[in-house]
């Protein structure tokens, strides 16, 4: 069950409202790397988690990101409540109220106009939220290292975040929102350490021959040498064709119906590289000299005519 504390995880004071910035912070309410999508992805996987220690880390941090979602969604309300009381009641001139909303790279009239300024759940263009921001897949060996690049993203949007925002008590929500990421980042990956083995994620080994190989796909210009292609269990090799020592072609056994039905449809399909009819696009085109575009065999004549 779940019980709504009635004081916010962290104090959130605006110095002045900020309805452009409200619009930026939006990224963490209802972008992809936002609080909702987090608190979704952890929320899921706890509810299908067996191991008790697992289980109970994965609701403890969904619930946290629940309570980042209310402190970033209040950010936004606070920036924007004076925009928003002044717009309800028409304070201003239209012209006035207008700049105020697009003004000075202010494009919040997305959030004022569309949402009345609450936070909506759409990220800072606009885009509404989508379940599909979860890649979880019910497996903890690939899920939690998932989550750990989920919380890299997430720190790094707030860090951008941060860098765009000039209110001191702003910057101090943010900067808590931010570590809090860090510290999730270090529970994910202590938790996934804790699953040994956890490499390679799942259960079912990898082919041998070509579990350690680095295939160097491109040519032109040397490869640099590093542990990524070489040394420590990787060796580097040639990209090439049919590494199984097959044909490199694909196949398939079908029975005699199958077989039967795409013969004929080859057949109705086959094309004719011989012939060479006028496209639509020709039919209006100038005349042209065959002789001179194609090489022909033929030497043109001066001016043209054969
Ligand atoms: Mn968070
Ligand atoms: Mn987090």
């Amino acid at each position: 069950m779940f019980t709504h504390n009635k004081r916010l995880q962290y104090t959130v004071r605006v110095g002045a409202g900020n309805p452009g910035l409200a619009n930026l912070l939006l990224e963490q309410f209802g972008g992809p790397q936002g609080e909702l999508a987090a608190a979704m992805r952890y929320f899921t996987q706890a509810v299908g988690e067996e191991d008790p220690g697992r289980k109970d880390m994965l609701f403890d941090i969904a619930t946290e990101e629940l309570s980042h979602l209310e402190i970033i969604g209040s950010l936004v309300a606070m920036l924007n409540k004076g925009a928003k009381g002044e717009l309800a009641e028409a304070v201003d001139e239209q012209a006035e109220l207008y700049r105020k909303l697009n003004g000075a790279g202010n494009d919040s009239h997305l959030t004022q106009l569309l949402f009345g300024g609450g936070p909506p759940l759409v990220n800072s263009g606009g885009v509404p939220w989508t379940a599909a921001y979860i890649d979880t897949i019910g497996e903890p060996t690939a899920d939690l290292r998932s989550n750990i690049a989920a919380e890299a993203r997430a720190k790094i949007i707030y860090e951008r975040l941060i860098n765009v925002s000039d209110d001191p008590a702003v910057r101090d929500a943010l900067g808590f929102l931010m570590t809090r990421e860090v510290s999730h980042q270090k529970s994910f990956e202590k938790a996934l350490y804790a699953i040994s083995p956890n490499f390679p994620p799942g259960k079912m080994p990898p082919v041998p021959q070509f579990a350690n190989v680095y295939y160097k796909m491109s040519e032109g210009g040397e490869t640099v040498a590093a542990p990524w292609n070489s040394g420590r269990g990787l060796g580097i090799r040639q990209g090439e064709p049919a590494v199984d020592g097959g044909d490199g072609s694909a196949t398939v056994q079908l029975d005699a119906t199958q077989k039967a039905a795409c013969v004929a449809m080859e057949t109705r399909l086959m094309s004719d590289p011989t012939i060479d009819p006028e496209t639509g696009a020709e039919l209006g085109a100038a005349a042209v000299d065959t002789d001179v575009v194609d090489g022909g065999t033929e030497q043109p004549t001066k001016g043209g005519a054969v």
